[in-house]
């Protein structure tokens, strides 16, 4: 584990004169087809639709990876969707795991107090729905494919992202006199029309003609057309209306009927799917907590439930990676050995030994707390620092934490294209495989890999959000090698 030599980047494929017209006819593009965010300079743009409209971070063209990476990324999906159901269901695993942490972090203490209730009354989830995304990095010194994280709630970007490839193949055939690239190289990307069938399906299983899809929003949301590309394919596709609630507003106009229907604004409520309630800054009075609280209580399918949303914590990612736990809840063998195989180094901090070494060697760690969303790492001589603090403090705070091994993929040059702008940059990317999963009792009814998202950012960047700022969208380009 030594950080890798930087080979020199090949230059793009076009110049800089050629890549701002390309950019210009691609930001046309997207306000055609809906390639848009919220604008941050309309303080309009996260409340009201249609105003205040800019396109997405894109970049020009899209990224390459080797086509045997992909296939194994795209194989990890089912069997991830799969190892979050039976994990789930291990309701003594999840609080034993968190126990520590909940000591120090007040979010998950939250959320595992949910989870308690639900345990007390011994509530059971029939109808489980996850839409998931596992992050990757390929890590250049070793060429192998490790996973940077697994989303199980709130996972953005399946509107958006799908765009990305269209726009790349219109891009690629439009100017082939300049780029040899073949279209066909970009795989299509169904993310959106794939989560809005498995979010119809979960409807379906329900079984209330009447019933509706509500999404939990922020009051505040500049990603809502990713958003909106869901709820227009359930109307169009599913003929299934979607209602937008945030959480103070289920607290105000939801409740639970005794058969357990959950009632919002007078409406039947088949399935929540939360686009919202992931971060703690989603729940700034005990209103929301008490709206989670509501829908978990009720018999609406939720995506994610609780247990659901657990497994997705950092903590759990890194127990899950301890020898022999992954055996607890998978039988077959070879699907064990491919998870495995995509782990990076993941530690707790009661790893002595561990600790130790990322204090003399911060540049090889990653240090996360519990949460989500983006801009929360700590990297470099910071990681040092709060180590050696907390180290000195004592006690449990190092529980909030874990450690992770630094992964380095290969920097390569490219043109991102913000706000009209087209810069050209030393870039890394990171590979999102959407993952949908939808049980009823004993019957699986869906489990598969559903669509991709592909984000770059300047490889200076630690950080990696789009919504945050520090990444841009794309796509894929497969290559042989
Ligand atoms: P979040 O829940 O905030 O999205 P992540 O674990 O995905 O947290 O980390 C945020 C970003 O930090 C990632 O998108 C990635 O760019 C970078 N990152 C996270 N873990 C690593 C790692 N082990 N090596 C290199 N970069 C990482
Ligand atoms: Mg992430």
């Amino acid at each position: 584990m030594s950080a890798a030599p930087v080979p020199a980047p090949a230059p793009p494929p076009v110049d800089p004169v050629a890549a701002g017209e390309m950019a210009r006819e691609a930001a046309a593009w997207c306000a055609l087809h809906g390639l848009v965010v919220g604008d941050r300079a309309d303080p309009r743009s996260a409340t009201v639709p249609g105003v205040g409209l800019v396109h997405a971070p894109f970049s020009l063209l899209p990224a390459h990876l080797p086509e045997s990476i992909w296939r194994q990324a795209c194989e990890l999906a089912p069997i991830f969707n799969e190892l979050v159901d039976r994990v789930s269901r291990d309701r003594k695993f999840l609080q034993d795991s968190l126990s520590k942490t909940r000591q120090v972090d007040d979010f998950t203490s939250r959320l595992l107090e949910i989870h308690k209730k639900m345990m007390e009354i011994n509530k059971d989830e029939n109808i489980r729905l996850g839409l998931y995304r596992s992050d990757y990095m390929l890590d250049l010194e070793t060429n192998s494919l490790l996973q940077i994280e697994l989303n199980t709630i709130s996972t953005s970007f399946p509107g958006l992202g799908s765009l990305v490839s269209d726009l790349h193949r219109t891009l690629i055939n439009q100017y082939g006199h300049l780029l040899s690239l073949e279209p066909k190289r970009v795989p299509g990307n169904a993310a959106s029309s794939k989560f809005a069938e498995a979010l119809a399906r979960a409807w379906a299983e329900f079984n209330v003609d009447s019933a509706v899809v509500m999404m939990i929003v922020q009051p505040e949301e500049r990603n809502m057309y990713d958003q909106y590309w869901l709820t227009k394919y359930l109307r169009e596709s599913h003929g299934i209306t979607t209602i937008r609630k945030t959480l103070s507003q289920v607290e105000a106009e939801g409740q639970v009927l005794p058969d357990g229907t959950l009632l919002v604004d007078g409406k039947k409520v088949a399935v929540v799917y939360y686009r919202a309630g992931y971060t703690p800054n989603d729940y700034p009075s005990e209103t929301e907590w008490s709206a989670r609280l509501l829908i978990e209580q009720s018999c609406a399918v939720k995506c994610p439930s609780i247990s659901y949303h657990l497994v997705g914590t950092k903590k759990i990612q890194q127990e899950l990676a301890k020898p022999d736990v992954l055996e607890r809840f998978l039988e077959n063998k070879e699907e064990i050995a491919k998870l495995r195989k995509c782990f990076a180094g993941l530690w707790s901090l009661d790893n002595e030994e561990i600790v130790k070494t990322a204090i003399e060697k911060p540049e090889l760690f990653v240090l996360k707390p519990q949460r989500e969303g983006g801009g929360n790492n700590i990297y470099g001589l910071d990681l040092r620092e709060t180590l050696t603090r907390l180290q000195k403090e004592g006690g449990d705070a190092l529980a909030a934490y874990i450690l992770m091994q630094r992964i380095f993929p290969k920097a390569s040059l490219a043109y991102l294209v913000r706000g009209g702008i087209c810069h050209e940059g030393l870039v890394i990317s990171e590979l999102g495989v959407y993952g949908a999963y939808l049980r009823n009792k004993d019957k699986v009814v869906i489990n598969e890999q559903s669509g991709y998202l592909m984000r770059t950012k300047v490889s200076s960047s630690d950080e990696g959000g789009v919504a945050a700022g520090f990444a841009v969208l794309d796509s894929l380009y497969l290559t042989d090698k």
